[in-house]
């Protein structure tokens, strides 16, 4: 096999075998790029030499030497001759990998070569410093030493320099400093390969999800000299700005310098506009070319150049890192500039990025300067400034506050509401409080464990620091840390451009993006964002307002026969209310609704204040209700008395939901509104249980359908959530006209964790590397993945049109919806302020997937 190329005989396609740098520079000699000339050593040969024993077989070695003729053939220098060839060593692995090898500049001298060197050149000053700077480089690079040591040499009397610099290298490393060439490459490749296996590298590609069996190529490549002269120099470039993307060349650039001491700063670089006094032909020349490499690539380039002697040199091209407000600006210019398709535009903004356009972030020169105090889960993204307060009651009193509590619960729902960002020392990234908090769209931070409220002193502390209620404090949902005092925001919307890319991807995806929408308010807000529809519409969580948590209440407390019968009334007319709004708002699009699924627990009154006020509309008395709430407990509510458990006990309950469901799409209907109504049943492990509820919902539909004198059409459906019911969804499948994964419920039970619990002891886990992923954000699919998939088998085996949708956490998170595409679901669900997040994601799941 072939381990070693010319540039001439690479390509931009090649990138695996030459590596990003390799591949680029051997692009840009095709196209005609004024590139100093090299070869690349494969990642091949990087590959057989780790199978080797890390010796670099005496085969490869000829090759490498071989193609070394060649370069000193196209270059017309020959190394450690007359007219000497100098070469930069360079590591390029074929996704970009900081932390990995660094480079070595000017290799290939000697004594005898400085020597000739100077002859030609007549400039002592710069031989010797090119000289001294190899040894140092080739000393740290290659053989591990202390850059430091090399400090204390004199520095004005050059030969000494060297020869001190060489002593130096030969205490470290106990063997004298190569003179030839050959040793000096082999050395070098040779810690070039073995840095694909140091430390730093080996986190990072666990860090990135990076192939450990890809190996590093290795660039050798004839040097040009930017500390030449005063004419002389070096810079990097972006063809557009990276920060916010306006179309403008931005870069920097220093006068006589090697490369490294741009990124060294020991001296502070120029504007990339200067060069256009100092260089002006260079200047027209580098613009020109940075353009065309930009339309070359089609895409913002990250562009590294040398002038030597007024000739101007590129080093590196390669698509540059930017910020999410850049990369959606460069799309959408991209496809304006006829330069990109829609298609491949919406491949170029990172899903994870929308979040922080939608719900803004932090300035960053004000970040660096303030100071952090904690950190919890990000468990919903955006940024939050405001006072501290630790009593709901006071987020309704005083403006931009941030609501920190032990824990959040249905009561605290409008403080919530009226907070900028929400702090919790318990729970997870699905606990109560983060599921309403990126319901509403809001910040975000849970399980921050450091933070101890003393709800008497009214203040909070944080080790030794102590902040008191009204005090300021910055929270950022993106990350999950908190900061003293106010940090300045960098401001950012649904504006007309996320709108506009987003609607391009709403194009190229195949699977629908649903949202879990609970509200009228929610479901508006969803429709606003491109949603296809309503994937879960909670009917428990709309009695998570204060005024309505009163009716529902009323019906679990109340004694069964006539006070519950009309309790049941009192929540139908409640609903009936919800169901004909968010019906209306919809206009014709999907609504899948879930009969009521409360853990008990999550309703009642926990008061004293609450519990008399019970009492009063029950109109019994308070040790009364104490003795109802008692009987209602659950040993162990999330396994207790819920979902359809409850509608197998009470089929009343469920019948008149789906009344209340059918009558106001048949309202609706005769307004003219076109509705698509579903009627989801949960928490089934058993299809007799779906068979008895769908044949009660039925019976009671069938009744209104009659005294309405006319019919519509709706289905009636399963949540798939408990590890039984994937294993039986081929039985399942026949009661039920549609599947939806409840992937929270189903990561529960087959992991055994509890969700807001296993934050308290997966972080002790992930410290141990015992285990690494966040189940209830991004899915399991080693476990929990495989059960879903056997459900989908299954229940596809039964009958190949079953609509398949997941209504989890897990649908609004890039790497879950990846994993959906492709099990072919139809649809997936997530909250409003998630639903781009997710339509990017599935248009970029779709794509990798079509390739
Ligand atoms: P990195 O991957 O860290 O960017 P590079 O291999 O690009 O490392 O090298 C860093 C810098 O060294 C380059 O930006 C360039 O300025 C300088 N350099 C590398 N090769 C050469 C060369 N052949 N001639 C002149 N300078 C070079
Ligand atoms: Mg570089
Ligand atoms: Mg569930």
């Amino acid at each position: 096999m072939k381990k070693v190329y010319e540039f001439k005989e690479g390509s931009k396609q090649m990138v695996s075998v030459l590596g990003g740098k390799g591949a680029n520079l051997s692009e840009m000699v095709n196209i005609g790029m004024p590139i100093p000339y090299g070869i690349i050593i494969s990642t091949d040969a990087c590959n057989e030499y780790f199978e080797n024993d890390c010796v670099i077989p005496e085969i490869t070695k000829d090759e490498i030497l071989k193609n070394i003729s060649l370069l000193e053939h196209e270059t017309g220098k020959k190394f450690q001759s007359q007219k000497p060839l100098l070469v930069s060593v360079r590591s390029g692995a074929p996704v970009s990998m900081p932390g990995m090898m660094d480079t070595i500049l000017n290799l290939g001298f000697n004594d005898f070569v400085a020597e000739k060197l100077n002859e030609i050149l007549n400039n002592e000053k710069f031989v010797y410093e090119s000289y001294a700077r190899f040894i140092e480089m080739f000393s740290e690079i290659a053989r591990g030493i202390d850059r430091k040591k090399f400090e204390n040499i004199d520095k004005n009397d050059y030969k000494k320099r060297i020869k001190e610099s060489k002593e130096i290298y030969k205490k470290e490393c106990g063997e004298d400093f190569p003179e030839t060439y050959k040793e000096q490459i082999f050395i070098a490749v040779k810690s070039i390969f073995d840095s694909w296996n140091n430390e730093r590298a080996i986190l990072y590609r666990k860090l990135h999800n990076i192939d450990e069996k890809m190996g590093t190529a290795v660039v050798i490549q004839e040097m040009v000299f930017g500390n030449f002269n005063e004419n002389s120099g070096t810079g990097v470039l972006f063809t557009r700005n990276p920060s916010n993307g306006e179309d403008k060349i931005f870069g920097e650039f220093l006068l006589n310098a090697q490369g490294e001491d741009i990124v060294a700063g020991i001296r502070t670089p120029e504007d990339i506009e200067r060069l256009k006094e100092k260089l002006p032909e260079v200047h027209t020349q580098l613009f020109e070319i940075a353009k065309k490499l930009e339309l070359h690539n089609k895409d913002m380039q990250d562009i590294e150049f040398t002038i030597e002697d007024s000739k101007l040199f590129i080093l590196q091209t390669r698509n540059g890192k930017r910020t999410a407000e850049a990369a959606l600006k460069i799309a959408l210019d991209f496809v304006k500039e006829g330069i990109l398709t829609k298609e491949e535009a919406v491949l170029k903004v990172e899903p994870s990025s929308i979040a922080k356009l939608l719900n803004g972030d932090f300035n960053e020169e004000s970040l660096k300067k303030a100071k952090f105090l904690t950190k919890g889960l990000a468990a919903s993204s955006g940024v939050a400034v405001g006072r501290v307060v630790f009593d709901p009651k006071r987020a309704k009193i005083r403006e931009k506050t941030i609501l920190v509590r032990e824990e959040t619960s249905p009561e605290d729902l409008q403080g919530m509401a009226l907070a900028k960002g929400i702090v919790t020392v318990k729970g997870g990234a699905t606990s109560h409080g983060a599921v309403v908090a990126r319901g509403m769209g809001k910040c975000c931070v849970t399980g921050c464990s450091e933070i101890k409220i003393d709800e008497i002193k009214k203040q909070m502390t944080i080790g030794d620091v102590v902040i008191k209620e009204d005090e300021f404090i910055s929270v950022n949902g993106h990350t999950g840390e908190i900061f003293l005092g106010r940090v300045a925001l960098k401001e950012a919307a649904f504006d007309t451009r996320l709108h506009e890319f987003i609607s391009w991807a709403s194009e190229v995806k195949r699977m629908n993006v649903r949202m879990n929408a609970d509200t009228p308010e929610d479901a508006k807000q969803g429709k606003d964002f491109g949603a296809n529809g309503i994937g879960l519409c909670r009917t428990e969580h709309m009695f998570f307002k204060e005024d309505k948590i009163w009716a529902i209440r009323d019906f679990i407390l109340s004694d069964d026969g006539e006070e519950k019968i009309n309790a049941l009334k009192k929540v139908y007319e409640l609903q009936k209310n919800d169901f004909l709004k968010i019906f209306e708002i919809l206009d014709g699009d999907v609504a899948n609704i879930r009969l009521l699924d409360p853990p008990v627990h999550e309703f009642l009154p926990k008061t004293k204040e609450d519990k008399e006020k019970m009492a009063q509309i029950l109109n019994t008395t308070y040790e009364d209700i104490e003795k109802r709430i008692f009987k209602l407990k659950d040993e162990n509510p999330m396994l207790g008395h819920r979902g359809c458990r409850l509608g197998v006990s009470f089929p009343r309950l469920y019948r008149m939901q789906g009344r209340a469901i059918i009558e106001a799409a048949w309202e609706c209907h005769l307004k003219g509104i076109k509705v698509k109504p579903e009627i989801m049943i949960p928490f089934v492990m058993e299809a007799k249980e779906l068979k008895y509820l769908k044949q009660e919902i039925k019976e009671e539909i069938e009744d209104l359908f009659k005294e309405n004198n006319g019919r519509i059409d709706y289905k009636i459906g399963t949540m798939i959530e408990i590890p039984r019911a994937c294993l039986l969804a081929n039985e399942i499948a026949e009661v039920a006209d549609y599947f939806s994964f409840g992937t929270n419920d189903l990561t529960q039970m087959s992991m055994g964790l509890s969700r807001d619990d296993s934050v308290k002891f997966l972080d002790e886990y992930r410290k141990k590397q015992i285990w690494e992923g966040e189940p209830f954000y991004s899915i399991d699919k080693k476990a929990v993945g495989k059960l879903v998939e056997l459900g989908v088998k299954l229940g596809r085996g039964t009958n190949p049109d079953l609509s398949i949708g997941v209504c989890g956490e897990h649908g609004g998170d890039p790497e879950s919806i990846e994993f959906f595409e492709n099990l072919n679901f139809n649809y997936v669900s997530c909250s409003p302020f998630r639903v781009p997040t997710a339509i990017l994601a599935a248009a970029h799941a779709y794509l990798k997937n079509k390739k």
